[in-house]
């Protein structure tokens, strides 16, 4: 979330991001649109009796949230989706390094002096960050913080940072330096340490937002922010049908995937970049070099819970196709899908009968 500035009312973060990518228009053009909700509403008949489909929108974590709900009535619904929203927004305010009293605003406050404790939820996250950091051999790393900073401005500037500012903040990028205590507590070891969650926290808040839901009785839904995303039951009794955004024609779906009860997240080099010099820099970093990944164009994770698909989307990214492709196919029950920078598809056996390309 690190890029992400909060939905308002909250404190402005940066201007809008330059990227063409249907989040980067977003980021930029809607994000005052927080405090209204959209309702979409079809009815349709299902096997047993008539329902309706209820979609609703707001702005949170830097992105649009989309909840889809399939149920009888329309009211029932909208609160339901109203308390996810807010939910999502919860994780937003724990979480988001924007807002100064967050949890991870304490951490990088508290950086090389002192131990923070922090909500059970961030201590979820933090330590699920440090298992894909160790995972992927520090490919993720959840200090990445001062990186994506010295990009973010890069990018405000659309030119790339010096070779030297590079290689200084790299000196305070090593997940190795947090430590949590027995008692929960976390400490980043150097000063101007900072960790970031932007590569992990939304697939956590859709999570939290799918349980919500299933709590109040919902179980054919989806619970999406900006391409992350958890789906329950299906649709019109077949399994819901997911759209991965062509990473190179912004309007176009590349393929479709079928799920029910899975979580999809994506990362993805056209979401926040630039271009110098004919040459393109986004906002997924590679900690072994300081610079933005080379090797996929996107990648899309396929996993039972959003949190690790979401980090894991972000690791094999950086890892590349080859490393990153072999990781996914390492855990268990997680399967992918790869576009390498030429545009080729790399895809884990099991999915290919439930993907479709579209010409
Ligand atoms: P998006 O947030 O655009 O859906 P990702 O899930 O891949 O895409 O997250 C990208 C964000 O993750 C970046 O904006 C940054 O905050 C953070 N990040 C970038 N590089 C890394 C990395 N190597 N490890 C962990 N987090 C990263
Ligand atoms: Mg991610």
């Amino acid at each position: 979330m690190s890029s992400n500035p909060p939905s308002s009312p909250l404190p402005a973060g940066p201007g809008p991001d330059r990227g063409r990518g249907r989040q980067a228009l977003v980021k930029g053009g809607f994000i005052y649109l927080s405090t209204l909700l959209f309702c979409i509403l079809t009815t349709y008949p299902t096997s047993s009796h008539s329902a309706n489909l209820f979609k609703y929108h707001q702005v949170a974590m830097g992105t649009v949230v989309e909840i889809t709900l399939i149920g009888d009535d329309e009211e029932t619904a909208k609160k339901a989706a109203l308390q996810a929203f807010q939910e999502i927004k919860r994780i937003e305010y724990l979480m988001s390094p924007w807002i100064e009293s967050s949890d991870v605003s304490r951490i990088n406050q508290a950086a090389g002096r002192e131990w923070v404790e922090v909500s059970m939820e961030t201590l979820e996250v933090v330590n699920k960050a440090r298992e894909v950091s160790e995972l992927s051999g520090g490919a993720f790393d959840i200090t990445v913080g001062p990186l994506v900073q010295l990009w973010r401005k890069a990018r405000e500037r659309g030119i790339p940072p010096e070779m030297g500012d590079v290689k200084k903040t790299l000196n305070l990028v090593n997940f190795k330096n947090l430590v949590v205590n027995p008692e929960g507590k976390i400490l980043l070891k150097k000063r101007a340490m900072e960790i970031d969650l932007g590569g992990i926290a939304k697939g956590y808040a859709v999570d939290k937002a799918f349980d919500l839901l299933i709590n109040l009785g919902y179980k054919n839904l989806i619970a999406n922010a900006g391409g992350d995303l958890r789906v329950g039951g299906t649709k019109l009794d077949q399994p819901w049908s997911i759209g991965i955004q062509h990473p190179r024609e912004s309007e176009k779906i590349i393929a479709r995937i079928s799920i029910s009860d899975a979580a999809i997240a994506t990362s993805g080099d056209y979401e926040k970049f630039f271009i110098h010099q004919g040459r393109r820099y986004h906002h997924i970093l590679n900690p072994k070099d300081g610079f933005p990944a080379e090797g996929c164009q996107s990648v899309s994770i396929i996993y039972k819970k959003g949190i690790l698909a979401d980090a894991l989307a972000t690791a094999v990214f950086v890892l590349g196709p080859e490393k990153g492709y072999s990781l996914s196919q390492r855990l268990e029950g997680v399967n992918c899908l790869i576009i390498d920078k030429e545009g080729k598809n790399i895809l884990s056996p099991n999915l290919k009968d439930r993907i479709s390309f579209t010409p």
